[in-house]
């Protein structure tokens, strides 16, 4: 149970730290006009990759009792053209902005899964870095098994 804690903290930790890589690189939340288009991943072209200590992290605060499954390509936690988990949601989510710098986005997103890998790798937890419909499937057989 402590060990629990710890990566909820810490995986709270690191999504300051993005955001606070971002307020000193000028990346404002109001580049992003939350259009929701990126979160129609087929049509937008888009991937959104998580790891595992965010998927711990997601479980925790949504209740694994509301982890749904992808029917269609479009995230199925998009609620009418906006996201229903948005103070819980994925690095990807936080880091990707269609308005911003590619070059910027890719470091960044390099150093956050540096520190998920470190933290899986600490308090020993598998690492993945899977898709989201994957890691929602594997989070659900985790759930039932528990
Ligand atoms: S979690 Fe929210 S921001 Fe991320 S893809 Fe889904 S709807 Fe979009
Ligand atoms: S990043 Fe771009 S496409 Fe995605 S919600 Fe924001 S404005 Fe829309």
């Amino acid at each position: 149970m402590a060990r629990h804690k710890k990566i909820i903290e810490r995986v709270s930790e690191i999504y300051k730290w993005i955001e606070a890589q971002q307020l000193a690189n000028k990346i404002i939340a109001g580049q992003c006009s939350a259009c929701g288009k990126c979160c129609d991943f087929e049509r937008y072209d888009h991937r959104l990759y998580v790891t595992t200590p965010e998927m711990i992290y997601f479980v925790e605060k949504i209740g694994g009792a509301n982890i749904k499954q992808m029917a269609t390509a479009k995230c199925c936690y998009q609620v009418e053209g906006k996201c229903s988990v948005y103070a819980y949601r994925f690095s990807g989510c936080r880091i990707f902005c269609c308005k911003s710098e590619a070059g910027f986005q890719s470091e960044l997103t390099e150093a956050a899964i540096k520190k998920f890998k470190a933290l899986c790798d600490e308090l020993q937890i598998p690492y993945r870095y899977v898709e989201l419909p994957v890691a929602l499937k594997i989070s659900v057989t985790a759930e039932n098994a528990e």
